[in-house]
């Protein structure tokens, strides 16, 4: 296992998360056991992050995370969230100090714990900014000073509004997913020289750009446009021409970034684990990555628009669908 540290926390995280959002089922309804084996299987072989949030499966992931870690907490840096517990606005989201202070207790019970490691505002572009920094941040440090929570993260989407709020605030570590994988490299333009300027840690999410970027493609909900989805398949078809797994290119390729401190694959499964596993340290083939690049570039850097308008990212477009609840489609 490669190990780094994340920012400057101290903490020693293995370069290869656990995203736990499938435990949830998030991308379809999954076997326990088969997660539980998943988890047991990324512990035994160096995995040391794990990420959840009461929002993957409304407190399903937390829940079956908590008992999958029973015994075994002291071996692992625990990150979850708080905020975000549904969809869309209004009812999905509740960034108030007071839904905070009650969210940590209710996350720490799930996850069968008494502290979290890495506590993160979720989703901050579905706020106001004006109450993340004035009521959502300070509460946030109010539980870190009582040693609830270690350190105070954000997450998000839209990359210029996470910028501000590293520079303008005392935060330990971001979170920024699908804007840097093969499909996106636009964290790097706006993100990551801020980080890097305030060696804050930097976490990755979704470098399978949320199953776009493997054989079996993106679930319905995915929100990236039609032609991203079409310019995908086409990379894919490619690489299976030439006996590659997309996904394994696609994990090579974000796994050397060099100032990211830990990539969040989600995964519930252990062979998934084991492929995952088996991409660390490897060097992209360099004539596949470029054929590849070259394949995507007419849908490369496209985003989306998410959250509050005033904090969508200028140049964002439409969402190819709006607000389908996935753990719900298949009851
Ligand atoms: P991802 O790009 O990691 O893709 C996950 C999907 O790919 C799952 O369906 C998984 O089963 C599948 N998969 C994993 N490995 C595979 C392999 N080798 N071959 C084929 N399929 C494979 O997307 P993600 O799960 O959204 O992101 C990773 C994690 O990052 C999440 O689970 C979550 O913990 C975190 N995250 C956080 C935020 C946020 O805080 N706002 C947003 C997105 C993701």
């Amino acid at each position: 296992m490669i190990y780094k540290m994340l920012g400057k926390t101290g903490l020693k995280v293995s370069i290869i998360g656990f995203g736990a959002s499938p435990l949830g089922a998030e991308f379809g309804q999954i076997v326990p056991e088969e997660g539980k084996r998943a988890v047991e299987y990324a512990i035994d072989h160096g995995i040391n992050y794990f990420d959840v949030s009461p929002y993957y499966g409304r407190t399903l992931a937390e829940k079956r995370l908590g008992e999958f870690l029973k015994g075994k907490r002291d071996k692992i840096i625990l990150a979850t969230k708080v905020g975000r517990y549904g969809i869309s606005l209004p009812d999905g989201f509740d960034f108030s100090a007071k839904r905070i202070i009650k969210s940590v207790e209710e996350s720490l019970q799930r996850l069968k714990t008494d502290y979290i490691d890495v506590f993160q505002i979720h989703d901050i572009e579905f706020g106001k900014r004006k109450q993340i920094i004035e009521e959502s941040l300070p509460a946030m440090f109010k539980l870190k000073r009582q040693g609830k929570i270690r350190f105070v993260g954000i997450t998000g989407y839209p990359l210029t509004l996470l910028k501000e709020i590293v520079e303008t605030q005392k935060i330990d570590t971001v979170l920024s997913y699908c804007r840097y994988n093969l499909l996106d490299t636009t964290m790097d333009d706006i993100l990551t020289p801020v980080v890097k300027k305030k060696s804050i840690g930097l976490i990755n999410a979704s470098p399978l750009h949320m199953r776009i970027l493997t054989e079996k493609g993106a679930p319905d909900w995915h929100p990236a446009p039609e032609k991203v989805l079409k310019g995908a398949k086409e990379a894919i078809q490619f690489c299976q021409e030439r006996k590659v797994n997309i996904s394994d290119l696609a994990l090579q390729f974000a796994f050397s970034h060099k100032y990211v401190d830990v990539t969040l694959v989600g995964m519930s499964k252990v062979r998934h684990v084991k492929a995952n596993l088996s991409n660390l340290g490897v060097k992209p083939d360099p004539d596949l990555l470029k054929k590849v690049r070259e394949i995507i570039k007419p849908v490369a850097n496209i985003f989306w628009k998410e959250g509050l308008p005033e904090n969508n990212d200028p140049g964002a477009t439409k969402k190819r669908t709006q607000g389908v609840q996935p753990n719900k489609k298949k009851k």
